[in-house]
């Protein structure tokens, strides 16, 4: 969704990013202040990085396990998704199919909730568990939950910092030696920092569609309780992927002030 895309790009321009600034610290600053290339930068990295490893592990297993069982009602995803919708009064929200692997999206200008065919068709767990998470984003839409409109409200600014602040940083950092390139490369990182500005408003819009969700699912009286358990387990497991790309980031961004803060020391 909008977040993996603006997560993709900017992984792309912080690869570029490091290559110029490790090869800026091995020239100039190596012994000094936060000095050693790649390697201070991977070993910065390194808990962003395990709880990342962990978080995907985690998911594959949490949804592999719940996609092999079906829910008690032996209801679809796109049945789950509908009980929840129509529940809300939100009739007039369409489901339809989309192609691909964990395409599952909730489209706010169509009013449509978009189910790939391992979610749509399926009535496993964890099928009706990230069905009724998309309905839970349709229901915060027209309740105009607040942390979803202030995501809305900051996706242009976010994309054009995440677009803008790495190439910054990257050119600041070429000019190191004089105050333009210190201005220049404290500009890109504060444009940069949009990006987990992005990613921490993100958090309680994922939290509360699967909150939204498992009330639903928790109803006893239609869903047996392991439904609920499994779904809650697939859910969580999803959730931890946006709190490790918000600590990426922020780690990120804690790197690249410290080499900059460096250099601007030995200098
Ligand atoms: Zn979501």
């Amino acid at each position: 969704m909008l977040s993996l895309a603006l997560a993709g790009f900017a992984g792309f321009m912080e690869t570029a990013g490091n290559l110029v600034m490790g090869a800026y610290h091995y020239g100039y600053h190596y012994g000094y202040g936060y000095g050693g290339g790649y390697l201070s930068y991977l070993i910065f990295m390194l808990p962003a990085l395990l709880l990342g490893l962990w978080a995907q592990a985690k998911v594959s297993t949490t949804f592999n396990k719940y996609n092999k069982i079906n829910n008690s009602r032996g209801m679809t995803g796109a049945e789950a998704a509908r009980m929840v919708l129509d529940q809300n009064g939100l009739s007039y929200v369409r489901i339809e199919h989309v192609n691909g692997k964990l395409t599952d999206h909730y489209d706010p200008r169509d009013n449509v909730i978009r189910l790939s065919s391992a979610v749509h068709d399926s009535t496993s767990i964890g099928a009706i568990g990230v069905a009724c998470h998309e309905a839970g984003h349709a229901v915060q839409h027209a309740e105009e939950y607040t942390p979803i409109r202030i995501r809305s409200a900051i996706i242009p600014v976010c994309n054009f910092g995440s677009a803008l602040g790495p190439i910054l940083i990257v050119i600041g950092c070429l000019f190191a030696g004089n105050k333009f390139g210190l201005t220049l490369a404290f500009a890109g990182i504060l444009l940069y920092s949009l990006v987990a500005l992005f990613q921490l408003v993100t958090l309680p819009v994922e939290f509360d569609a699967s909150a939204r969700a498992l009330k639903v699912l928790g109803n006893s009286a239609m869903f047996a309780d392991q439904d609920y358990k499994g779904a809650k387990k697939v859910l969580s497991a999803a959730a931890m992927t946006y709190v490790a790309a918000l600590v990426t980031t922020v780690l990120q961004i804690l790197y690249y002030v410290m080499v900059i803060f460096g250099s601007r020391r030995n200098d």
